[in-house]
C-alpha cells in the first residue's frame, strides 16, 4: 500500500512509537492476509474493471469521498483513507491504492478533509472535539463497517482525538506519522484498547462460538488419527458419510483392499453425458515424533495467532475439508453445474498409494466416474505465489548388488565386492552432483525439474576380518518427467558394468509412465483453472511435483490432474514437527475452491465428449 510523505516526529513518547509500530503491524497483516499482488503491473496506474465512486456527505458541512466496491469477494473490513497536507482523496486514486483494495475484495473510501480537494472549509474542524464530530459523523453518513482508518500526517488532527473518543469504533488504526500527537499524554495512549487482527483471532480460538464453522470442522477432521502405519480409516470413513448425509451427495464406498476404502462424494451434474470433475484427496497421514512438536498433534490446537497444528494440516486434510465446503456454499447458493462433481477420499497415498488409489483406478468403479480432469494434492509456498503441479518425477528405488572374492580382512584381495560397490557409488554420486549444479545454476530450474538421487542404504559385511563377497547400495532415484527411461536405465546398467564384473542392479519401485498435464492455454481445463486464478489475482507457479503423489495413477489412466493445495505465505511443513496451517489461509482456500469448481464443471463439451 503507498503511503504519502511522512512527517516525522522528532520527539515521540515510547506509547507513541508504539502506536505507530502497531499500525505498521496492521498494514503488514493486511497484507499477509490478502491473496497476491496481482499479476499485472498496471494496478498502480489504474485498473479499468474498478470503477470509481465519488460524491459528498449529507449535511450542512459536507465532506467530499472517492469509493470503491469489492471487485470480488467482499472482505469484512471496510478501509478509511485520510490524507497528509499536501494531498487529497485523488491521491489515493492515482496511487492505485483504492483500484488495489478494491481488487484484493475490500471497500474502501478516501475523504477529502474540510478545506481540501472538493471539500469546503469547516468551522466544526476549529477544535479538536469537532475534529472527531465531524470524522464520526462522516463515517456513519458513509455507512463504513468495521473500519480501519489509514491517517497519515496532517489526518492525525482528526483521526486521533476520534481514536481517543470513539474507538472502540474502530477495527483497526494504521497511523503513519501523525500529527497531533503531542496533544496527548502517554496514559491517554495506554487507554486505547484498539484491537489488533491477532488479538482478534486470539479471541475468536477463546470462544468456539466465534470459529468459523469450516474451521471447526477442519480441525475436528484433524483430530481422527488417520496416521499411518495403522490409521483409523473407520473413523474417517464415518465422517466422510455424515458429511454426504448433511451435504445430499450421493456416497459410496469401494473396499479396493482389506480394511482399504475410497469414499466417494458425488454431486450429479446437469449433463450426464460430460466427463466428471475429480476432486481427490488421502485421508492418511505420515506418522509423528511427539516429543519435537509444541503441541498434540492430533489435538488440532489453534494458537493465539490462529495457526493450527495437528498432522494433515497442509498433507492434506485441508483440501478435504475446503473441497467440501466449497461444495456445501455452491449448493447453498443453489447452484447447477454441468459436470458432476465426484470427490474421492482415498486410503494409504503416504506408504505408496498401492492399497488405495493404484487399485481404485482399476476398479469398474473408477470407470464409472467418467473422470475427465482431476485436482488432487500440491504443497505450500512461502511467498504470496501459489504452487500447481502439472507432472512428477518417477521414483525409481534401485539396489546395487556387487559381489567379489571373499578373503581374511588382513590380505590384499584383488576384485572385492566393496571396491567394485565404491565405482558404481562414485559414478552415481557424481551425476547426483551434476543435476544439483544444474539446478543450483538455472534460478529459472525448479526441483521438480532435474534428476534427483540418494545414497539411502549400505548393506553388507559381517565381520571387521572378514572380506565380504556381497555388499549392496540402495539409491531413491526421482526422475525429471522429460527424461527418456530407456536410456536412463542404459546409464545404469553403463555404471554398474563399468564397475566390474558380478555387479547387478534391481529395482524396488519403478514408476515407468510419466505424464505432463497441459498448462497450455488451448487447454480446456488449464485455461478455466488458470482463469479462475487469474481473475482472483493469484499468482500461479506451475512446477513438477519434486515426490511422488496419486495424481501419477490418475494421469497414467488418462486422467489429467493438477496438484493444488491453495496454501500461500505459508512454510513447507508436511511430514515435518509441527505441521500447521493458518485458519485464514484455510478459509481463504475455501473461497478459491469456491471460485474454482463452478468454473471446472462448467467447461464447455469438449470434442471426445460431443
Ligand atoms: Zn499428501
Amino acid at each position: 500500500m503507498p503511503v504519502s510523505p511522512t512527517v516525522v516526529q522528532t520527539s515521540m513518547t515510547r506509547s507513541q512509537v508504539a502506536l505507530l509500530g502497531l499500525g505498521l503491524l496492521f498494514m503488514l497483516l493486511l497484507y499477509v492476509g490478502l491473496p497476491g499482488p496481482p499479476e499485472q503491473t498496471s494496478w498502480l496506474w489504474g485498473d479499468p474493471n474498478v470503477t470509481i465512486l465519488a460524491g459528498l456527505t449529507p449535511g450542512s458541512s459536507p465532506i467530499f469521498y472517492r469509493e470503491v466496491l469489492p471487485l470480488h469477494r467482499a472482505r469484512r473490513v471496510d478501509v478509511v483513507l485520510l490524507h497528509g497536507k499536501a494531498f487529497n482523496s485523488q491521491t489515493w486514486e492515482q496511487l492505485g491504492t483504492l483500484q488495489l483494495l478494491a481488487q484484493r475484495g475490500y471497500r474502501a473510501v478516501a475523504l477529502d478533509l474540510p478545506g481540501f480537494g472538493n471539500s469546503a472549509p469547516s468551522k466544526e474542524a476549529s477544535t479538536e472535539a469537532g475534529r472527531a464530530q465531524l470524522l464520526e459523523r462522516v463515517l456513519q453518513d458513509l455507512e463504513v463497517q468495521n473500519v480501519v482508518l489509514v491517517s497519515p500526517s496532517l489526518s492525525g488532527c482528526y483521526a486521533l482525538p476520534f481514536l481517543m473518543q470513539g474507538h472502540h469504533q474502530l477495527h483497526g488504526f494504521v497511523p503513519i506519522a501523525p500529527a497531533s500527537t503531542q496533544n496527548y499524554t502517554q496514559e491517554q495512549f495506554q487507554a486505547v484498547k484498539l484491537t489488533t487482527a491477532g488479538q482478534r483471532r486470539a479471541m475468536a480460538s477463546k470462544r468456539r462460538e466465534g470459529e468459523h464453522p469450516s474451521v471447526t470442522l477442519f480441525r475436528q477432521y484433524l483430530r481422527i488419527r488417520t496416521v499411518q502405519p495403522e490409521p483409523d480409516y473407520g473413523a474417517a470413513v464415518a465422517f466422510l458419510e455424515e458429511r454426504a448425509c448433511q451435504l445430499g451427495l450421493g456416497c459410496q464406498k469401494v473396499e479396493v483392499a482389506a480394511g482399504r476404502v475410497v469414499t466417494v462424494l458425488t454431486w450429479p451434474g446437469t449433463n450426464p453425458r460430460l466427463s466428471s470433475l475429480l476432486l481427490n484427496s488421502h485421508t492418511d497421514v505420515v506418522p509423528v515424533f511427539k516429543e519435537h512438536w509444541s503441541h498434540d498433534p492430533f489435538e488440532a490446537f489453534k494458537d493465539a495467532d490462529g495457526y493450527i497444528y495437528g498432522r494433515g494440516a497442509q498433507d492434506m486434510k485441508c483440501v478435504s475439508i475446503q473441497y467440501l465446503e466449497a461444495v456445501r456454499r455452491l449448493k447453498a447458493e443453489g447452484h447447477h453445474f454441468p459436470r458432476t462433481i465426484h470427490m474421492t477420499f482415498v486410503p494409504d497415498e503416504e506408504i505408496g498409494g498401492h492399497q488405495g488409489m493404484e487399485l481404485f483406478v482399476k476398479r469398474p468403479e473408477f470407470q464409472t466416474l467418467r473422470a475427465g480432469f482431476a485436482l488432487d494434492e500440491g504443497l505450500a509456498n512461502p511467498t504470496d505465489a501459489f504452487t500447481v503441479f502439472y507432472s512428477e518425477r518417477s521414483p525409481w528405488w534401485v539396489q546395487v548388488t556387487s559381489t567379489g572374492k571373499p578373503g581374511h580382512g588382513s590380505r590384499f584381495i584383488e576384485d572385492t565386492a566393496a571396491e567394485k560397490l565404491h565405482k558404481v557409488v562414485s559414478s552415481i554420486l557424481a551425476f547426483r552432483e551434476k543435476e544439483r549444479q544444474r539446478l543450483q545454476s538455472d534460478p529459472q530450474l525448479k526441483q521438480g525439474a532435474v534428476t534427483s538421487v540418494n545414497l539411502t542404504k549400505l548393506e553388507g559385511g559381517v565381520a571387521y576380518n572378514v572380506v565380504p563377497a556381497t555388499m549392496s547400495a540402495s539409491f531413491d532415484f526421482r526422475v525429471a518427467p522429460d527424461v527418456d527411461l530407456k536410456a536412463f536405465e542404459e546409464q545404469l546398467q553403463g555404471w554398474c558394468q563399468a564397475a566390474g564384473e558380478g555387479v547387478t542392479f534391481e529395482f524396488a519401485q519403478k514408476w515407468t509412465e510419466p505424464r505432463v498435464t497441459s498448462t497450455d492455454d488451448s487447454d480446456p481445463w488449464w485455461a478455466a483453472f488458470s482463469g479462475v486464478c487469474k481473475d482472483m489475482n493469484l499468482t500461479l507457479e506451475p512446477e513438477i511435483f519434486p515426490a511422488a503423489t496419486d495424481s501419477r495413477y490418475l494421469r497414467a489412466v488418462g486422467v489429467p490432474a493438477l496438484g493444488f493445495s491453495p496454501m500461500n505465505h505459508t512454510p513447507v511443513l508436511l511430514h515435518d514437527h509441527d505441521e500447521r496451517l493458518h485458519e485464514a489461509v484455510f478459509l481463504h482456500g475455501i473461497d478459491i475452491y469456491t471460485q474454482l469448481l463452478p468454473a471446472l464443471a462448467s467447461v464447455p463439451t469438449l470434442p471426445s465428449e460431443s
